[in-house]
């Protein structure tokens, strides 16, 4: 889950790190009362999207004056950066900026504990920074047994500032930002740009927090923080209906059980020259209402040319299934062909349900896939 940056600027200053103070609004007039209440002459108004790359787009600019300001937020509320509409504008006073750099927290596969990454070259995307001068990123794998130790931040901190007392600024910064990652169950947590001011202050002038959504049952308070309106309409439906679903390109929507035989349906859809439309998983104990839920967020995507249900009957009953895509076919119109692959648990059941609607089913993966590819690329005159 994503949070917007007002929020994760709010977390980052819990944690005791330094973050200028702000306001957020959704209209320009909210936006000049803010101002006047910030009270600075200089400010900076900027774009609340899950986006990165604000800047570049326009969605971060400076204000001389209150009414400057509300001028600043007309033009960037509405603004749509990477497909996202801009709903609310925070406001802050401008920071003065000697230095940018770059400070995050990530979870790391390879060695499966937290990365701390810092880099001198801050205020620009750090895949760019990765790609043109590798050479400029710092990290350190982080034993979670002991913690980001005082000398390793002072030691990633020296890369950043050579003045130690802000060297030591910028430490105290990394080591609480390494503990808002841990208390946020975050998988990322980024400050870019972590500034150093003319007065030799280190602020966090941006904020990124990317929180494991396996972690929030235990954070109702961080869960609380989700925005809806600022997510794929499809995914809140899909999460809504406690399903698995993550939306992609393609022409071949899929509904299976199980994360795995999801992938491999994947796999196997690209393998026969598809393109999946979606992930998605109906889980284990399957109900009817599930494949209602399923079949209704497929059919919602304009581009899904042929559904593909691959069912393997275990804890999930064949029969169940077969229920709801008969009631789904009730509910509203498909209009796109269904190829069903069942085997398991009630599959005579199964075919029994679908042989009186007239639908027929298939038991082999390859076959069901073969034909769900050719129906898709029909569907698309290729
Ligand atoms: P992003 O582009 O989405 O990462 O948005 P950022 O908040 O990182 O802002 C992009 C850039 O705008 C920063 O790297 C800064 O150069 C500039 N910027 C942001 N806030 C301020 C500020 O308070 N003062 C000044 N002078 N520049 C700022
Ligand atoms: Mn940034």
């Amino acid at each position: 889950m994503n949070l917007h940056e007002y929020q994760a600027r709010a977390l980052l200053s819990r944690a005791g790190i330094p973050v200028p103070p702000s306001e957020v609004a959704s209209t320009p007039s909210e936006a000049k009362r803010a101002a006047e209440r910030l009270g600075a002459s200089r400010l900076v108004v900027k774009a609340q999207v899950h986006a990165g790359g604000r800047g570049k787009a326009g969605g971060v600019k400076l204000a001389e004056s209150p009414e400057h300001a509300a001028q600043v937020a007309a033009q960037i509320l509405g603004m749509t950066i990477n497909g996202l509409t801009v709903r609310r504008v925070l406001i802050s006073p401008a920071a003065e900026i000697e230095s940018e750099a770059y400070a995050g927290v990530i979870v790391d596969r390879v060695s499966r504990s937290p990365v701390l990454m810092v880099s001198p070259a801050g205020g620009v995307d750090i895949e760019e920074v990765a790609a043109t001068t590798p050479e400029k990123i710092f990290r350190i794998r982080v034993d979670v047994r002991f913690g980001l130790l005082s000398h390793q931040a002072l030691g990633l901190a020296l890369k950043l500032f050579d003045d130690v007392e802000i060297a030591r600024s910028a430490a105290d910064i990394l080591r609480k930002l390494y503990r808002a990652f841990l208390d946020a169950g975050a998988s990322l947590a980024e400050i870019n740009p972590l500034v150093r001011t003319p007065r030799g202050e280190v602020v966090a002038l941006d904020a990124k927090i990317v929180v494991d959504d396996n972690e929030l049952e235990r954070r109702p308070e961080i869960a609380a923080l989700r925005d809806p309106a600022a997510e794929e309409p499809s995914e809140v439906e899909a999460r809504e209906a406690n399903l698995t679903y993550i939306k992609l390109d393609g022409e071949v929507g899929c509904v299976v059980n199980g994360a795995g035989l999801a992938m491999a349906t994947m796999d196997l859809v690209k393998y026969y020259g598809g393109e999946p439309a979606n992930f998605l998983d109906i889980g284990g104990s399957s109900s009817p209402e599930k494949v209602i839920g399923a079949l209704r967020i497929i059919t919602a995507d304009p581009h899904v040319k042929a559904i593909l249900f691959n069912i393997f009957g275990g804890i999930t009953r064949c029969d169940d299934v077969a229920n709801g895509i008969v009631a789904a076919t009730r509910q509203f119109r498909v209009e796109r062909p269904i190829v069903i692959r069942l085997t398991g648990t009630n599959e005579d059941k199964a075919l029994e349900i679908l042989s009186g609607v007239g639908m027929r089913a298939l038991t082999d993966m390859d076959a069901a896939v073969r034909q769900a590819v050719a129906l898709s690329r029909a569907g698309t005159g290729a």
